[in-house]
């Protein structure tokens, strides 16, 4: 799970006349900084703390809180913001073989699944309907110049019971998801790093979050 923060280094809100939107913004690039952190970051996994949670758990559970911040970002309707797909490649689908090809599996001294990976079965081999998005990511892009530009990330598979559905009107393939040199999913969100980790505690930003959450909402409420 990935969010991107186009600000490399995000500067939480110092300004109170700042749209409720900017400083949710802000503030979810930060936690998704926090969550890239316990989720890739080696160190991550051997800091001290009073609870018995992996750094994995903590990952999950900021994750959980940027979706409710996305879904937030997407109710408010803001001209500023626009959803769009990147396009992960299709998932392979599942193949049952045949009678037949299972046969000519066994000739080759394969397992069914080795033979169906390496061969794909023939026409009259079962096939699952597989998910085309499953590896596309939805981006969320807040465009709120000149105060600020952001991207946050999240998976179809995720995003999908609160948002639009992909490849429709409100969310046009806009790309496709990145990969690195060697087929991997390239990485979209930056951990903060130690001395914004000091800057901006981990509980600080979780309340700040949830603070900026509700004046948000309370805003949409109020028109
Ligand atoms: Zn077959």
């Amino acid at each position: 799970m990935t969010a991107d923060v186009t600000d490399r280094n995000p500067t939480p809100p110092t300004q109170p006349e700042d749209a409720p939107i900017v400083v949710l913004c802000r503030w979810l690039s930060v936690l998704d900084g926090w969550a890239t952190f316990y989720e890739t970051d080696p160190a991550a996994a051997n800091r001290p703390g009073r609870e018995d949670f992996s750094a994995r758990d903590k990952a999950q559970a900021l994750y959980l809180l940027k979706e409710r911040g996305l879904q937030t970002l997407m109710n408010s309707a803001s001209p500023a913001i626009r959803l769009g797909l990147l396009e992960g490649p299709p998932q392979r689908a599942k193949v049952w073989l045949c009678d037949k090809c299972q046969r000519k599996a066994r000739q080759h001294n394969m397992s069914p699944r080795e033979y169906a990976e390496r061969h794909g079965g023939c026409e009259n081999c079962q096939r699952e309907q597989r998910d085309p998005d499953f590896y596309s990511l939805y981006v969320l892009q807040v465009d709120y110049m000149p105060v600020g530009r952001w991207a946050f990330h999240t998976p179809v598979p995720l995003g999908r019971a609160y948002l639009p559905p992909p490849r429709s009107r409100e969310c046009p393939v806009v790309g496709r998801r990145p990969i690195d040199g060697e087929g991997r999913f390239r990485r979209l969100g930056q951990p903060l790093d130690k001395a914004a980790r000091r800057r901006w505690p981990e509980p600080e930003v979780v309340y700040q979050t949830w603070t900026a959450l509700r004046t948000l909402k309370n805003s949409l409420e109020q028109v």
